[in-house]
């Protein structure tokens, strides 16, 4: 942390403290969406300085987490096909399926290589023309502009080995769906960072029209997340439900229109499952008939079954906000981060990590 932003906080932490106590009218319960501000929560110690009653709940906000075990199954069977390179980000290599991982697949020889940047996956394939290149893409709006930037690259090379293997899923609608079950109660959003970089403020406002419940598109550091706490509360006090916009330096109103732009020329919608929520209309993106050529799901035949959670897991509840993760008999006992039973635990924005790591997990 830079000098200037410790003296900031030191300032202005306070000040945000006391404006929160003011209006607070406990209980309430706030969730945030994102993974990352799980991990920036608990390392910034903002939950015990919080007044007692409110309550901050961690929701399906990290990509890794809400992939069923059975899209992680199916990515591992199409690795053990001859002449298949699989291609991935980093933090799916350690995440469970329901018998293997990328990571066991790897270390008994599987061609499985991690990158970066989904372009590397293209690099990848140009090299490797004699190998079929498939890119496993698991992530939420924040990733999805750059997948679509690789798969119109492979097509401008005139590459015939490179595939996707979409795994994507689109925050708004998996929100609608957590509100629409009524199962746990929420007082207001704090609405992820990044996402929102993307889509900007208009996708999430059925969330104040229709639900009744305000909103407020946060950023990362403490002060950000306390100044977002405190535009909650405030909402709340003067009887509004809005959607605002706390993360003003790196979220505009409209979203990236360059960046929805490429993402609609090359995905459309389909309905998607989540770990715990099911399927969900309208929440994943598959390709477009024009590259259908480069859909891994076409292009193979893999056998697609959905897979129960390991038994013991409530990862499926913790990504509702229905349980936290001491409420799980495996926390810190039979699942830890060096042998994660579910991928709340493997995922670095995973809640179960961010209990372990920060919460006291033994
Ligand atoms: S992709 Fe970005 S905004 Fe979305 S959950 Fe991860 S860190 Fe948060
Ligand atoms: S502690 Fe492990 S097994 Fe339990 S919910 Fe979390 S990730 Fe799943």
């Amino acid at each position: 942390m830079n000098p200037r932003k410790r003296a900031d906080e030191g300032k202005l932490a306070p000040i945000l403290l006391r404006e929160i106590s003011g209006l607070a009218d406990p209980p309430l319960r706030f969730m945030e969406v994102c993974g990352t501000h799980t991990m920036s929560i608990f390392c910034s110690g903002i939950r015990s300085l919080l007044p007692e009653g409110i309550e901050l709940i961690s929701g399906p906000g990290c990509p890794v987490c809400v992939t069923p075990a059975g899209e992680i199954d199916r990515a591992i069977a199409l690795s053990q096909l001859d002449g298949v390179t699989l291609v991935t980000f980093g933090d799916l290599m350690w995440v469970p399926g329901s018998s293997t991982s990328f990571h066991q697949e790897k270390a008994m020889g599987g061609d499985i290589r991690v990158v970066l940047s989904p372009l590397d996956a293209v690099e990848i394939a140009q090299e490797e023309h004699g190998r079929k290149v498939i890119f496993f893409a698991v992530g939420f709006e924040t990733t999805s502009p750059a997948i679509a930037v690789a798969v119109k690259e492979a097509r401008r090379r005139g590459l015939v080995n490179f595939y996707l293997l979409s795994s994507q899923r689109l925050i708004p609608p998996a929100m609608r769906a957590l509100l629409s079950t009524g199962r746990v109660r929420i007082d207001g959003f704090i609405l992820p960072g990044h996402v929102s970089v993307i889509i900007g403020r208009g996708p999430y406002l059925f969330i104040a029209r229709e639900f009744g419940l305000p909103g407020v598109i946060t950023g990362f550091e403490a002060l950000d997340i306390l100044e977002g706490i405190y535009m909650l509360l405030r909402q709340r006090r003067e009887g509004r439900a809005e959607i605002e916009i706390q993360y003003r330096r790196a979220v505009k109103e409209e979203g990236n229109q360059r960046a929805l732009e490429v993402m609609g020329e090359v995905f459309e919608p389909v309905d998607a499952r989540w770990r715990g929520l099911g399927l969900i209309p309208e929440s994943g993106l598959i390709l477009r008939e024009e590259f259908a050529g480069m859909d891994a799901s076409r292009a193979f035949v893999i056998p697609c079954e959905d897979k129960a959670d390991p038994p013991g897991c409530l990862c499926g509840e913790i990504l509702q906000g229905l349980k936290s993760p001491p409420d799980c008999p495996l926390f810190g006992k039979r699942c830890t981060p060096e042998d994660p039973v579910g991928p709340c635990m493997v995922s670095s924005e995973g809640s179960c990590a961010a209990y372990y790591k920060y919460g006291g997990g033994q």
